[in-house]
């Protein structure tokens, strides 16, 4: 059996139960396996695919915090230290009931070749609870916050590992956080990324990974031969990626007709009006039923559908596998040219597969929603150089280590004869740099 598949099966037994692990394991060591047979005694010698898909470290402790009734709620919370090959742990932190260790582990799996792929010094982790912040009120969400950092504060450091937001994890709940972590340390340090900009967060920040999937895609389009402007397009989500992607979209001249929640989705054919989309979901934290109330031409369709719309590309930005086979024919079917992860594995493996068969541009979550983390790192050089840098400057960076992405991704997958995979190219390009550093530093 080679080296890979025997890591695989590995994988599957050592982790039970934890499917979207398994499945992120499986999508980046089939995209290695080239590079892997073309050393696989070293690498079996060294154990090297072992170690990188074991964690360094991982934690899990008790959250106990007291609701507005008074009563004690218990809450489970994670950090995953996945890799510090390249540089300190970094990486956010999903508040959601659906949260458990295996998801976690996708995610702190994901984020090493992520980061590695922004081209800055930062380690790969996760972390996150089920707690669920939706209907709590602030005391409540600042309870849980303070209790989380609690524990975690030990773990965690502006040199060691630097969490971030994620799902249900925005300014407010970075602040609570913020705010107990300098308490109990008394240090005033860039020990969390997304922070408010009065206390050290970065201009930027919070448009990052909606702007930086809007500029990975214009690129990409363009290497293609094709343009954005124009386009129509269908997104997923309605949070903190889904809006900012919109926003970008918008400015750069293309129609996004449709965006979700976790319980319906919307059809403008005029354009996502973001204003309402903004005023709904980052200051009343209302559903997306609302939206008609803002634009009465607008349609509300309950549950799942944003992929049955007729749209040139597709950019899924809510969460993992969002968007299945049947999802991917029907975009096949409707002439849909590239799909765009702003999501993390919002993909499924089978309709990843059968988009890049029928000629889709499919980019993958790690390279082309980078631009948060890259602007999170951003944010730590601020922090450690005591400034504050303009709204273009960090902008204008993001851009250019977007850009940077594509063509680094695009070259790997043709160095390894997969030209225009850019699942092969991100994990190759991804890999390469972290696989160096773990060589050279020894068998740690
Ligand atoms: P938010 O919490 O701001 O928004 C998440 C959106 O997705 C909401 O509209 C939410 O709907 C919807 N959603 C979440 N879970 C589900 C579910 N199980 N089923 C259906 N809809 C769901 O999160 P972000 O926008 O920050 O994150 C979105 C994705 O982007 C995640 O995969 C995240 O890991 C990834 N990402 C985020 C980065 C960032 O900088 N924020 C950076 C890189 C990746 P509802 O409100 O109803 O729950």
């Amino acid at each position: 059996m080679s080296y890979v598949d025997e890591v695989i099966e590995q994988v599957v037994k050592q982790n039970p139960a934890e499917p979207e692990f398994h499945q992120a394991v499986k999508e980046v060591l089939e995209s290695l396996r080239v590079v892997v047979e073309a050393n696989e005694e070293r690498y079996r010698k060294d154990a090297l695919l072992e170690r990188l898909v074991n964690p360094e470290r991982q934690i899990k402790f008790r959250v106990p915090w007291i609701d507005d009734q008074g009563q004690v709620q218990v809450n489970t919370g994670y950090r995953v230290q996945f890799s510090s090959a390249i540089g300190p742990y970094k990486g956010g932190l999903r508040l959601h009931p659906s949260v458990n260790l295996g998801i976690i582990k996708f995610l702190g799996f994901e984020q090493i070749f992520k980061n590695s792929l922004t081209g800055l010094p930062i380690g790969g982790g996760k972390g996150g609870s089920d707690f669920d912040p939706k209907g709590k009120s602030d005391r409540e969400v600042m309870a849980f916050c303070q209790s989380f950092i609690t524990e975690l504060y030990k773990y965690i450091g502006a040199d060691t590992d630097v969490p971030a937001g994620d799902i249900g994890t925005g300014a407010r709940e970075i602040g609570y956080m913020y705010g107990q972590y300098k308490r109990i340390r008394g240090v005033y340090e860039g020990v969390l990324t997304g922070k408010g900009l009065s206390y050290g967060g970065s201009l930027a920040r919070t448009e990052a990974t909606g702007y930086g999937l809007l500029y990975l895609t214009e690129e990409l389009l363009k290497m293609n031969g094709m343009e954005l402007t124009g386009k129509t397009i269908a997104v997923s989500g309605s949070g903190n990626v889904a809006i900012y992607a919109i926003q970008k979209a918008q400015q750069l001249g293309a129609k996004v007709v449709t965006c979700s929640d976790s319980t319906g989705w919307i059809y403008d054919e005029e354009g996502i009006d973001v204003a309402a989309l903004k005023e709904i979901k980052e200051v009343k934290r209302a559903r997306l039923t609302e939206y008609k109330n803002y634009c009465p031409n607008s349609e509300y369709h309950e549950g799942k559908g944003v992929w049955s719309v007729k749209v040139d590309i597709a950019l899924p930005c809510a969460t993992q596998n969002e968007l299945d086979l049947e999802d991917a024919k029907i975009l096949v079917s409707n002439g849909c040219i590239g799909v765009f992860e702003g999501a993390n594995m919002p993909t499924t493996l089978e309709a990843t597969e059968y988009l890049q068969a029928n000629g889709v541009i499919f980019a993958p979550g790690k390279a082309a929603n980078a631009g948060g983390v890259a602007t999170s790192a951003l944010e730590m050089s601020q922090n450690s150089e005591r400034l504050s840098w303009s709204f273009e400057e960090v902008d204008t960076k993001l851009k250019e280590i977007m850009i940077n992405i594509c063509h680094n991704i695009s070259d790997a997958a043709e160095r390894y004869g997969a030209k225009g995979n850019y699942v092969v190219g991100a994990n190759i390009a991804g890999f390469e740099k972290v696989v160096d550093a773990m060589n050279a530093q020894g068998i740690v």
